[in-house]
């Protein structure tokens, strides 16, 4: 990952035609197009699925039990929730007209057409963070994505900035894998088998704690006061590196398959990355193969991505000869390991992007994004490895109307959905993120690694 940067104008996110996912699910409802969806209820207003009990909505993490802490989204005003969408639209743009630089929109790459429309910035969730960052002018950040993401603009932004999740309820279920208490838990009977935080004759700590991106603010603070590190898709093996001059061993939450993707990818067995479970004594380990342990695996992972599976590519490589499948790192080390290469959201745009000769592309992530590169890109056949519309419940959460919302309560003095880090949360978390910005590549041929990508952010 580089730390600076390219800005490239946003009509590449979003000014070509679009295939929305929205426009899919009603036409597959209406029977106007063939397909399926992993639920009828993504077609339910937002609001709607606000007002039932606590969940992740409809869509890839729909079965996951959520905590019970998880924030709640109240009833927005009902002339939101009665407006059209043209009447949203007018409002909206208005809005943004009015407040100008006072406001800046961001979207995520998942995030649904209907609302990246109106973003000033397109990017993933650091990418977002740094012009977040960079946007000292704007009172408001908007952040159209979920509440991990909106805590990490606030720990970059100025203390002076508001950043607003437009829908409270957009949590993220990977990143509510991993609560603060039950790393702590972790960390005291790593420290009891380990012998606490002192380092070995060479010199290195017996453990030491990563965590990725998609991560509380909580979770980042924890690994800053602990000697730790944030990584990012996109840099995880470089990260990995800078954690291993410093330790005997990592502990890497949330998400087991990117961490175990990464440490293979570097050499490391799969006998070497135990899965820490929180609900079990020693995370379900005895205490040699913690010994033995060269990465700790919390027992984590994206439901989104989760749903790519082998044989979905053998079908895709039978249907579609010569066939270019990419697949993000959050999946399944198989079907990292079947694909043609992983990488992060920005790899796979710019893989695309890269292609000069007509190519056929089978994706394995969100589908808001595969969707959107299809229509960007008519010169290539893009599709997703899966064939269930299913896209992420909590990015999903996020609607026209929240966003209107927003806007216009700014416009009557109203800050609504601030997103605020405790000052002692937020120094170590912070410490944890400049580390990552320090942390610097291997020289090439030092660390095997499968695929890399240089950041860019895609600006409008
Ligand atoms: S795609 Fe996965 S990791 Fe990303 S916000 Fe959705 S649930 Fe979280």
């Amino acid at each position: 990952m580089t730390t600076t940067d390219t800005p490239v104008t946003a009509a590449t996110a979003s000014s070509a035609p679009t295939a929305s996912v929205d426009l899919t699910l009603r036409d597959i409802s209406s029977g106007a197009a063939s397909g399926s969806s992993c639920s009828t209820e993504l077609l339910d207003a937002p609001w709607d699925v606000d007002a039932r009990d606590p969940g992740y909505g409809p869509g890839a993490s729909m079965a996951d039990p959520i905590p019970a802490a998880s924030p709640r989204q109240g009833e927005i005003p009902q002339e939101y929730r009665d407006a059209s969408t043209e009447e949203l639209d007018r409002r909206i743009r208005a809005a943004k007209a009015e407040l100008g630089d006072r406001a800046v929109v961001l979207g995520h790459f998942y995030q649904r057409d209907e609302v990246i429309q109106y973003a000033d910035y397109v990017g993933d969730s650091f990418q977002l963070a740094t012009a977040a960052k960079a946007r000292t002018d704007a009172e408001a950040i908007i952040f159209c994505g979920v509440h991990f993401m909106a805590e990490t603009a606030d720990l970059l932004s100025g203390p002076e900035q508001a950043v607003i999740l437009p829908n409270l309820a957009a949590g993220c279920s990977m990143a509510d894998m991993a609560d603060i208490d039950q790393v702590e838990e972790c960390w005291e009977q790593l420290m009891e088998v380990y012998g606490g935080e002192v380092p070995g004759d060479d010199g290195r700590l017996p453990v030491i704690p990563v965590t990725y991106m998609n991560s509380s603010a909580d979770i980042k603070g924890f690994v800053g006061r602990h000697g730790g590190i944030v990584c990012t898709s996109s840099n995880a093996s470089t990260v990995l590196e800078w954690a291993f001059e410093r330790g005997q061993r990592v502990l890497f939450f949330p998400d087991q398959h990117l961490g175990r993707n990464t440490a293979k990818a570097m050499g490391i067995s799969l006998d070497e990355m135990p899965m820490w479970n929180p609900r079990r004594p020693l995370g379900g380990n005895d205490e040699q193969a913690l010994h033995d342990a060269k990465v700790v695996l919390w027992h984590g992972f994206c439901s989104v991505h989760k749903r790519f599976t082998t044989a979905q590519i053998d079908k895709a490589r039978a249907e579609h000869p010569g066939v270019r499948v990419i697949v993000h790192p959050e999946c399944p080390m198989p079907v990292v390991d079947a694909a043609d290469e992983a990488g992060s959201t920005d790899y796979i745009r710019k893989a695309i992007e890269g292609a000069t000769e007509p190519t056929t592309f089978a994706i394995g992530t969100e589908i808001n994004l595969v969707q959107r590169l299809a229509a960007q890109h008519p010169q290539h056949t893009i599709f997703c490895l899966d064939p269930v519309v299913c896209p992420c419940s909590t990015m999903y959460r996020i609607h026209p109307g929240y966003l209107a919302w927003a806007l216009e309560s700014l416009l009557d003095g109203e800050v609504i959905n601030q997103i605020s880090v405790s000052q002692d949360v937020a120094d170590p978390a912070r410490l944890a993120l400049e580390r990552m910005l320090a942390a610097k590549p291997a020289p090439v041929g030092a660390a095997p690694e499968r695929a890399t990508s240089e950041r860019t952010t895609s600006e409008r």
